[in-house]
C-alpha cells in the first residue's frame, strides 16, 4: 500500500493505493524481512497530512513491523535466514556523533524513519540494515507484538522521562495505543501509584477503569488530586494546558507526540504562568526511540506479560484502519495483517 501524494485526511478519503512494486534486494549489511503483520500507528496520519512528510513519494509507511527474515545481503551469515525481528522507527542512526555515543541516538541528526524516509511495512517485504532488527521474544505473537515496536516502545520511554518513583500519582491524556500500554507497564512497575486517566469519550474512560485506572474524567475536569507526573498523548493543544493546571508542584509534563495538531492551537492563549508553569513544574517532549528503548520493552512486555488489545485489518484495508484511527477513536492498537505464516 503506497501513498503517493499529502492530504488531508477528510472523511472517506483514501490516501493510499494497492500497487504492484518489485520486492526489494537487501544491500551489504542489510536483511529482508517478509512481513506478517504491521501495526498502524498516529504518527502514520502526520505523514499523510504532512505534518512530518515522508521524504520522498511514493512512500511505503508503517514502523511496528513483524517477519521473518527471508534473505540477506552479499556476505552475511546464513544464520540471519529465518529469525523472526521486529523493525522500529529507528531506522537509522549514525553511531558516531555525541548523541549516538552517548545513548541518545533518537536524537542523532541523520537519525532516518521507517516508513517516512525510507520504505517500511505496510508491504509484504522491506529491507532494513542487521543492526536495527529486534528479536522477538519466544512467547508474544506477530499480533502483540507489533503494537509494541512503537506505541509500547515509546510509552516506555515516556515513563522513564516522568522519573516518576512508585506512590507518586501519574496522569494520562488519551487513552489509545500507547496509553493503553503505559498503563499495563505502570501498573507492574509502579503497583502503589494510582493512574488518572484523561480521555475524550465514555468508550475510552471505560477501557481505561478496565485497565486498571483510579479515576477517569474529561480532560477540563480537575483529577482529585494533583499529579506529580502526566503523559499526553493526544495531538492536541487543550491536554497540555489543561494538564499543566492538574500538576502538582515540582510536577512534570511529558508530552509524547511527533506533532502538535493547529485545530485548537488557541488554547495556548490561556496559558497563565502563575497557574501553569510556576512552583518548578516542567514540560518535556519524547522524540523517537532508540534501539534500546525497543529492546527493554520487549523484554519487559515478555516477563511482565503485556498483550495488547489488537483490532486487526488486512494490508488492502489500510485506508479503512486509518480512517477508524482517525475518526473513531481507538479500542487498543490496530494491526494490519500482511501475511499468513
Ligand atoms: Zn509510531
Ligand atoms: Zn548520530
Amino acid at each position: 500500500m503506497t501513498l503517493t501524494r499529502l492530504g488531508r485526511l477528510d472523511d472517506g478519503a483514501k490516501p493510499l493505493e494497492l500497487a504492484q512494486i518489485a520486492a526489494p534486494i537487501p544491500a551489504p549489511g542489510q536483511v529482508r524481512v517478509k512481513v506478517a503483520v504491521c501495526g498502524v500507528c498516529h504518527t502514520e496520519l502526520d505523514e499523510i497530512e504532512g505534518r512530518t512528510p515522508p521524504s520522498s513519494l511514493p512512500r511505503v509507511l508503517g514502523h511496528q513491523v513483524v517477519g521473518r527474515i527471508d534473505q540477506t545481503g552479499p556476505g552475511m551469515s546464513a544464520a540471519w535466514i529465518g529469525r523472526r525481528v521486529g523493525v522500529a522507527w529507528i531506522f537509522h542512526a549514525c553511531g558516531r556523533c555525541k548523541y549516538c555515543t552517548s545513548g541518545r541516538e533518537n536524537l542523532c541528526a541523520e537519525f532516518r524513519a521507517t516508513g517516512r524516509d525510507v520504505d517500511g511495512g505496510y508491504a509484504e517485504f522491506m529491507t532494513v540494515a542487521a543492526d536495527f532488527v529486534h528479536p522477538i521474544p519466544d512467547g508474544i505473537d506477530d499480533l502483540s507484538a507489533a503494537p509494541l515496536l512503537c506505541a509500547g516502545a515509546i510509552g516506555h520511554r515516556s515513563i522513564q522521562r516522568t522519573e516518576l518513583v512508585d506512590g507518586q500519582t501519574l496522569g494520562l491524556t488519551g487513552f489509545g495505543s500507547s496509553a493503553h500500554l503505559v498503563m499495563y507497564e505502570t501498573r507492574h512497575r509502579f503497583p502503589h501509584s494510582q493512574v488518572f486517566v484523561f480521555a475524550r469519550d465514555e468508550a475510552e474512560r471505560a477501557f481505561a477503569r478496565e485497565l486498571g485506572a483510579s479515576w477517569t474524567g474529561a480532560i477540563d475536569e480537575p483529577a482529585p488530586v494533583k499529579l506529580d507526573a502526566i503523559i499526553d498523548t493526544t495531538p492536541a493543544w487543550t491536554p497540555v494546558v489543561e494538564s499543566l493546571a492538574h500538576l502538582a508542584q515540582g510536577g512534570r509534563l511529558v508530552i509524547n507526540a511527533i506533532r502538535k495538531e493547529d485545530t485548537d492551537r488557541r488554547a495556548l492563549d490561556r496559558l497563565d504562568f502563575a497557574a501553569h508553569l510556576w512552583l518548578e513544574k516542567e514540560v518535556v517532549s519524547v522524540a523517537n526511540v532508540t534501539r534500546q528503548d525497543v529492546r527493554d520493552f520487549l523484554q519487559l512486555a515478555a516477563e511482565i506479560p503485556i498483550r495488547p488489545r489488537v483490532e486487526t485489518f488486512a494490508l488492502e484495508d489500510a485506508n479503512a484502519a486509518l480512517a477508524a484511527l482517525r475518526w473513531r477513536g481507538s479500542r487498543g492498537s490496530t494491526v494490519l495483517r500482511v501475511a499468513t505464516s
